[in-house]
């Protein structure tokens, strides 16, 4: 029995009783095979009006033709065309245009065609996804947009009370993205421009619209900006707010790194050659340091350098994370590291006193937030760290993004839990 190519591709298509492939025309000059497709008379005996479905329906006429990208079929580019019919109520008169069961959620492409361009920008930066199916990332953008959107639509948020937000800078001179993040599932909730307290406000608002309470929000892990803090009092007035401990970190680890420069600048000859290429030496943990790094950092004459004392103290107040099992236990060794800064600030130049005596001071002032991290049982920030590789992966894959609402689409692909093709699979 031999098969023609139009019910071949019947097939293939999953087309049904409905609709049938009358022709197949490969059009070289294009590179492009056309699929041509039009409705059967079994769906005007299937279909129903959209209003009463007792009402049959009726041909009215056909819509101009139009077409859908389909994955390829050897190597060439296929396109569906179709002229869609109009049916009209026999009852009512109501008239509507009859869907098509390849039909994508964006115009253009059909469904099959998005579902593998959404696969391949799941693996892969989406601009390098428009190269293999030979789409413009425009394109592409605006099919992962339409489907996180309706996949967004099954978020729950009733069960979020632990979470946490960070700032995601996506352009040089200061644009940023605030993200807040479910510390217990370990998922991106949301992400709204800016980094001011409206942007808790924001958050708020979509707690609201999926099912959650700012008020049911018993911890807020923030960096210490006050724009931050008042946004969780004004709007989650049940939270306490946790410095977390990884934003603590990077605050000492910043002033270390200003101890450092002002010392290249202004130290001794000496502490000058020592400082030589070292930056990265104090940015890492000693367990994290490279073998020539290591043998490097043996190598400095650590007694010489104001930058050393500074290191240290970083590293002890990372042993208080890190030993320290109590919150009455924590406060008295945070009063005591305190204690510490400000006593050797006192004998050192200003190159170490200054930027070592704001660390002390901030340690101080922000004391409940980050005593907080011992109140809310050792709350784990690790997915907050965690949150800037996910960044970084994000950033790759959305480069040449366009616009910041892109950035966002590609955080919930990446970071949302989101279930975007089984989503699809629902739906049709
Ligand atoms: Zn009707």
């Amino acid at each position: 029995m031999s098969v023609s190519s139009e019910d071949l591709f019947g097939q293939i298509l999953g087309l049904g009783e409905d609709w049938e492939v009358h022709q197949t025309e490969y059009v070289e000059e294009k590179n492009t095979i056309f699929i041509r497709v039009r409705e059967t008379a079994s769906l005007l005996s299937s279909q129903r009006c959209r209003e009463d479905k007792r009402y049959k329906v009726k041909l009215y006429d056909h819509a101009p033709s139009r077409f859908w990208r389909h994955l390829n079929v050897f190597n060439r580019e296929c396109v569906i065309e179709c002229a869609l019919p109009r049916l009209q109520c026999k009852h009512c008169g109501k008239v509507w245009r009859a869907k098509a069961p390849w039909e994508g959620k964006c115009k253009g492409l059909s469904s099959e065609f998005e579902a593998f361009a959404l696969t391949l920008m799941k693996e892969m930066p989406v601009k390098s996804a428009g190269k293999i199916l030979g789409e413009n990332d425009h394109r592409l953008w605006r099919v992962l947009r339409a489907y996180v959107e309706e996949a967004k639509e099954a978020l729950d948020f009733e069960s979020v009370t632990r979470v946490g937000s960070d700032e995601l800078s996506y352009r040089k001179g200061h644009k940023y993205l605030t993200v807040f993040a479910d510390m217990k599932e370990k998922r991106v909730l949301f992400a709204t421009k800016g980094k001011g307290k409206d942007t808790w406000e924001a958050f708020s608002d979509e707690l609201l619209k999926r099912n959650g309470h700012p008020h049911a929000i018993t911890h807020a892990a923030i960096d210490m900006s006050p724009s931050y803090q008042s946004g969780v009092r004004n709007n989650c007035r049940n939270a306490r707010i946790v410095f977390d401990r990884f934003h603590v970190m990077k605050l000492i680890g910043d002033r270390v790194d200003e101890v450092r420069q002002a010392e290249n600048r202004r130290g001794t000859t000496d502490a000058k050659k020592q400082l030589k290429k070292t930056m990265w030496l104090w940015r890492k943990n000693p367990e994290n340091l490279t073998e020539p790094q290591r043998m490097h950092f043996d190598r400095i004459d650590h007694d010489c350098l104001w930058t050393s004392k500074a290191y240290q103290m970083r590293l002890a107040l990372r042993n208080i994370y890190n030993q320290v099992p109590y919150e009455s236990w924590a406060r008295r060794r945070l009063q005591s590291w305190c204690h510490w800064v400000r006593k050797t600030a006192a004998k050192a130049p200003h190159l170490f006193a200054s930027p070592m005596l704001r660390a002390a001071e901030s340690i101080e002032k922000h004391q409940d937030g980050i005593l907080a991290f011992w109140g809310s049982g050792r709350m784990t920030t690790a997915y907050l760290e965690g949150l800037n590789s996910v960044f970084s992966a994000v950033k790759r894959k959305a480069r040449g993004f366009r616009n910041p609402d892109n950035l966002i689409t590609m955080l919930y692909f990446v970071a949302g839990k989101i279930d975007i093709l089984k989503n699809k699979q629902a739906t049709h």
